[in-house]
């Protein structure tokens, strides 16, 4: 389980909209960020920026551990991602997909089907190890693309949304057990949505974002009044 530092990380996109001014926050080891805030404020920006799919402006130091990973690029980073609509490979089978990572890096046989057979019972994917994508249901779709984010271990686990597509009763369902798996797997995870009740079950610490900037941080309840 990884800390995260973000020190002084801005980003200017080319037209020279300044989506995100200069930011610094810790992520602890382990720890579950939620980034709030209405739509625009940069959430999805800073998001990007710790995955490496976006560079930030000079002056920024993004570090990993002990890793400089500012200017490293996505696939060195380690990180997995989870999106709204983050397709899954519509030709492989459940267990397929959730293995994929594992066996693209030449994890042996046995030990990819060990993992898949652990991940599979954590998400109550048991029965469905042998279907398409095509043959879930949307929930049991997101499952399998947290089993297959987290499935290669990686050392920053990045939530868009992930729960947005979905319909309310299945996404508050969803929400309590996907904040159950993020302690069971201690992994350190940055989680970005505009839904406070989701981002109060699933996080250690809230992030209020308002444009471009982090305008609030601290443990939820210090945030907002229970409802
Ligand atoms: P959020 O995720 O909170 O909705 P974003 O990070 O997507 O916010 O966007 C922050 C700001 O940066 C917005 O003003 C948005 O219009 C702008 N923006 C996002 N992506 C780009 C881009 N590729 N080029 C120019 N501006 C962008
Ligand atoms: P349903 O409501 O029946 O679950 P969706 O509207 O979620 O259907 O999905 C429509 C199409 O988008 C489907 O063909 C499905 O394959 C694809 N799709 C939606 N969400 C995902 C996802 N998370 N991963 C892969 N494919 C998806």
């Amino acid at each position: 389980s990884t800390r995260v530092d973000i020190v002084q990380c801005a980003k200017t996109y080319p037209d020279g909209t300044q989506a995100l001014q200069p930011t610094t926050l810790h992520i602890e080891p382990g720890e579950v960020l939620a980034l709030l805030g209405p739509s625009g404020c940069g959430k999805t920006t800073l998001l990007r920026l710790i995955a490496g799919l976006e560079t930030p402006d000079a002056g920024s130091l993004l570090r990993f551990g002990d890793t400089d990973v500012t200017q490293l690029p996505i696939e060195q980073r380690g990180v997995g991602m989870v999106f709204q609509h983050y397709a899954l490979f519509p030709h492989l089978s459940v267990a397929a997909n959730i293995g994929y990572g594992l066996r693209i890096r030449g994890t042996p046989r046995a030990e990819t089907e060990r993992v898949v057979g652990e991940l599979v019972e954590l998400m109550r994917l048991h029965g469905l190890e042998h279907r398409r994508p095509a043959e879930l249901s949307g929930g049991q779709r997101q499952r399998v693309a947290l089993a297959r984010a987290v499935a290669v271990r990686p050392r920053v686990l990045l939530l868009d949304e992930p729960l947005a597509a979905l319909d309310a009763k299945l996404k508050e369902a969803l929400r309590d057990e996907l904040a159950d798996w993020l302690r069971r797997l201690r992994i350190t995870a940055v989680h970005v949505t505009h839904d406070q009740q989701e981002a109060l079950a699933i996080a250690d610490r809230l992030a209020v974002m308002h444009a471009g900037r982090i305008v609030q941080v601290g443990p939820g309840e210090a945030l907002y009044r229970r409802p």
